[in-house]
């Protein structure tokens, strides 16, 4: 069987396919999804554009009603999602499953905003006259996906976007189809309106290109790597797009000399390693002041080396597969440049078995100056950065050209708050990892991790509607 594009409310296969193949057993073929092109991206444009006035005018109970349905059908079958994630992505079952809810989440809460879009009501400043300001539909919107989070970026992005009136061209990256289809299937099942919602698959190249030059499409929504990112958003600018980029990250965990160590060992594994490392918020940069270095280092070589890496879908897996060959290289590529850095590298050896199995790394003796601590990296290594005191960690902290998330390990409030208020992130966590974010809350960075409004919670209505100011004289 081939997986169908979903497009106009009807299955359609192309003869090109892309497969999917579990990272963690490459004998193991997940499927194999058709591979649209910029003809395919034109009949899904064509059918959003159809569809969306209706879907904007309809009322908001309709839009609640489908989306509080694809919660409820996520979570009906949470744990065969979840394991389909972890099959085509490769992180652990739990995380698996986890994401899945995660998704459920997000549409629920979305349905309760599609009844929440209130607006405001003013006094003009010329007497017998009101004025109103409203939110409306952006129009049709372009969804492309990375392969990190299969399943809760496309239901961060899908989710806001319909339940605001939006119509969808949704592409998911290449290596990780699979829950994006689910996804399509699932919100037919809950009675989304034809052409609403469109699902084309295939290469970033061609089907993410067109999207993204598409005069139909009205606003793109882009979560990738930096280079793509910028790429697109010149060209959105071009052509009058609103664009909302999520892009990469090199996030700072700070640990103090006054943390709980314990604390802090805990919180920089989770960081930098737990879902291999794959995320923009992963804590890459391990900033460890003069006094507890030793011991942390010590601790978090220990703790490091006794992760159980191997298939995602063994129960005993704290560390699946990194996604594909790939990546692999590149990982070790910069597990090379680490090394002729002058970083003393622990850990980093490849892992036995049929997958894309790597031991995470520790980077100590590293300098802030150097590229494996500068460039995003996406795998299981973080670098230790030895600094005097909270001052220079703080420096060190900011002294990137990304700004997503940045973490403080302290037991003083003192600390705790400065960094708080002087972190040039978009998100601060506090004795947390600098990845694991609730849904109800902004998510996103400053400097060149991102660009456009924020995703997430109600500030996603930023960017999923558009105002309109009305004067209105009786
Ligand atoms: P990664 O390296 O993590 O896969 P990318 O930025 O290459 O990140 O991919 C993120 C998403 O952007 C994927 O869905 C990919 O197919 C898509 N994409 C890649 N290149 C382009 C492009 N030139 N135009 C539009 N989308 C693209």
């Amino acid at each position: 069987m081939t997986y169908a594009h979903y497009i106009a409310g009807e299955w359609v296969t192309d003869d090109a396919v892309s497969i999917n193949i579990n990272p963690s057993n490459i004998d193991d073929i997940v499927g194999e999804f058709s591979r649209g092109d910029a003809a395919r991206v034109d009949e899904a444009v064509a059918a959003a554009n159809a569809a969306q006035p209706d879907w904007a005018a309809a009322s908001p109970q309709l839009r609640h009603d489908v989306l509080e349905k694809a919660s409820n059908l996520i979570t009906s079958r949470k744990d065969e999602l979840g394991r389909l994630l972890s099959r085509e992505e490769g992180k652990t079952l739990a995380e698996g499953i986890g994401e899945t809810m995660r998704a459920a989440q997000v549409f629920k809460f979305f349905a309760g905003e599609a009844i929440r879009n209130v607006g405001d009501a003013v006094a003009s400043i010329r007497p017998g006259i009101d004025v109103t300001v409203e939110r409306e539909a952006v129009g049709t919107i372009g969804l492309i996906t990375p392969w990190n989070f299969p399943i809760a970026i496309p239901a961060w992005k899908l989710a806001p976007a319909l339940a605001y009136g939006n119509a969808v061209v949704m592409k998911p990256a290449e290596l990780t189809p699979g829950c994006a289809w689910e996804l399509a299937k699932i919100l037919h099942e809950a009675g989304c309106p034809t052409g609403v919602f469109n699902l084309v698959m295939g290469p970033g190249s061609t089907v993410g290109a067109r999207i993204v030059e598409h005069p139909g499409i009205d606003a793109i929504s882009f979560t990738g790597s930096v280079a793509t990112g910028n790429t697109i958003a010149v060209q959105c600018a071009s052509t009058g797009k609103r664009v909302q980029m999520e892009m990469g990250g090199k996030n700072p965990l700070v640990v103090v000399d006054d943390a709980d160590l314990d604390v802090a060992v805990a919180t920089a594994i989770n960081g930098a390693f737990f879902s291999t490392g794959q995320r923009c918020t992963a804590s890459s940069r391990l900033i460890v002041t003069a006094g507890i270095h030793d011991a942390f280092l010590e601790k978090l070589t220990s703790a490091a080396a006794n992760l159980i890496v191997g298939d995602a879908l063994d129960a005993a897996t704290q560390i699946g597969p990194v996604v594909d060959q790939k990546q692999l290289d590149q990982n070790l590529r910069y597990l090379k440049l680490a090394s002729n850095e002058g970083c003393d590298v622990r850990g980093g050896e490849l892992a036995n078995g049929p997958g894309f199995f790597m031991k995470p790394a520790i980077f100590a003796g590293a300098t802030n100056q150097m590229t494996v601590s500068r460039e995003e990296i996406f795998g299981p290594m973080a670098s230790v950065i030895k600094v005097a005191d909270y001052d220079e960690a703080l420096a060190v902290a900011n002294d990137t050209e990304f700004g997503l998330s940045a973490g403080i390990c302290t037991t003083s409030l003192r600390y705790a708050s400065d960094f708080r208020k002087k972190a040039q992130a978009g998100m601060v966590m506090v004795n947390l990892p600098t990845a694991g974010v609730d849904y109800h809350v902004p998510f996103g960075g400053r400097k060149g991790s991102s660009y456009g409004p924020r995703e997430q919670g109600s500030y996603a209505r930023e960017f999923y509607t558009i105002v309109k100011t009305s004067y209105i004289a009786p």
